[in-house]
């Protein structure tokens, strides 16, 4: 159903961008940690005509005739999830990430109630209590964070916990480069009175591949976006007990709590991304997305960089550029020029504003599904590294290198 000449025939200004888009993500080495790029399969379901059905409501239960197919849709969607994840709820509906938790705070806590989330400088995510944020806003947030080493202190969450009594403690993050103990976070809530949520927006793929502890037994509820390392369509999902569930009414929290009618087109997509990730190959691509991050954050410390919390154990990294007299932002377009797309990122205790930073975030999942591989993460390292120690005397010799991996791994 996609066909790009439709655009170019209708519109060809948004062609053209689309066009040029197309070309950047073909010349990029995409190390940005959230970004993707899922299989056509997926993308055609995106692009299909289930964009134009209405579908409020749930399946068997809807608001709008017509809905009997797209509530296979659905359905395949959600027993996929609970499969893959191993959970008796799920909903699929979510449009975002952010919508996902919108939903959950909804369900379960009210105006002014105690919540305990990761501080967004540490890693954490603004939809976890960022001022900034509608969590931030209509509940008390209290923050917890790492410790100078850049590791979660459990013991200082414990002892916030149990200081602050919150009803619901968020664990997950959008840029902590170690593994999760979700089991003390749910030993913690359990000794405060809290409910845990544990959101796995970026390690989901990586849960579902083997290569991070499942939250599923731990978390009363678990939220997720499922185009990060799910590499999915742009979109959300939360996942429970059926217990919990029957308790706080997840569904009507998302329907009409907090959305109207679900995007169909993407849930489709949620559906064939789910089933790719029920495949034994995608156990072997959430390997290498570790393995890659691995090698790119080994060689980059064999550059010299230092990196929060000396290394990783998931997807991504963060660069700790305090005293290279390079900030994050400045790092960032260093990097663009030579073809290496990544963002600018807080670290702890940045000395820079949230605007320039001083450190860079770098993830594998991208460039793995484009097919590196470990030795390809050591030459991009070597790219980094000769970039942002020498921008002027090292910049054709720097792109020379991306150009030779991108032509060797063609996207689209
Ligand atoms: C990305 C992310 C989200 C939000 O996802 P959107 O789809 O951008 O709304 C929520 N939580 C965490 C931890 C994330 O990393």
């Amino acid at each position: 159903m996609y066909d790009f000449n439709e655009v170019a025939m209708t519109d060809p200004a948004v062609a053209e961008a689309i066009s040029k888009e197309i070309g950047r993500q073909n010349s990029n080495i995409e190390l940005i940690a959230s970004e993707n790029f899922v299989s056509k399969a997926v993308m055609a379901a995106m692009g299909s005509p289930l964009t134009n059905k209405y579908a409020e409501g749930y399946p068997g239960h809807r608001y709008y005739g017509g809905c009997v197919h797209v509530d296979v849709v659905e359905d395949l969607a959600r027993e996929r999830a609970k499969k893959l994840f191993g959970c008796e709820y799920v909903n699929v509906q979510p449009h975002s990430g952010a919508q996902a938790n919108m939903a959950v705070f909804f369900a379960i806590l009210n105006p002014g109630d105690t919540v305990m989330g990761m501080n967004l400088n540490h890693g954490g995510h603004l939809s976890h209590g960022s001022k900034a944020n509608l969590s931030g806003k209509y509940f008390n947030v209290v923050p917890y964070g790492v410790n100078d080493d850049g590791v979660i202190d459990y013991e200082e969450v414990r002892r916030i916990a149990l200081e602050c009594r919150p009803k619901l403690i968020v664990c997950g993050a959008s840029a902590y480069p170690r593994a999760i103990d979700f089991k003390k976070f749910r030993d913690i809530a359990d000794e405060a009175g809290a409910y845990l949520m544990a959101d796995i927006a970026h390690i989901a793929g990586l849960v579902a591949g083997g290569q991070h502890m499942s939250p599923i037994p731990y978390a009363h509820v678990t939220t997720t976006t499922t185009h990060k390392t799910l590499r999915g369509p742009r979109g959300g999902m939360i996942m429970s007990s059926n217990e919990m569930n029957e308790k706080f009414k997840f569904d009507k929290a998302v329907f009409p709590g907090i959305q109207g009618g679900p995007l169909m087109h993407v849930i489709a997509g949620k559906a064939v991304c789910l089933k790719e990730a029920l495949d034994p190959s995608f156990a072997e691509y959430a390997k290498q997305i570790v393995a890659n991050a691995s090698a790119l954050a080994n060689r980059l410390m064999e550059h010299g960089f230092k990196l929060c919390s000396g290394g990783t154990d998931n997807h991504l990294m963060l660069l700790d550029l305090r005293g290279t007299g390079i900030t994050g932002k400045a790092a960032e377009e260093l990097l663009n020029q030579v073809n290496i797309t990544c963002n600018k990122n807080a670290i702890v205790n940045d000395p820079e504003k949230p605007s320039v930073t001083s450190g860079v975030r770098l993830g594998t999942a991208a460039a793995t599904t484009r097919g590196l591989k470990e030795e390809d993460m050591i030459l991009v390292a070597d790219a980094i590294a000769m970039t942002l120690k020498d921008p002027e005397g090292s910049r054709d010799k720097a792109a020379a290198i991306v150009k030779s991996i991108t032509d060797k791994y063609p996207l689209y």
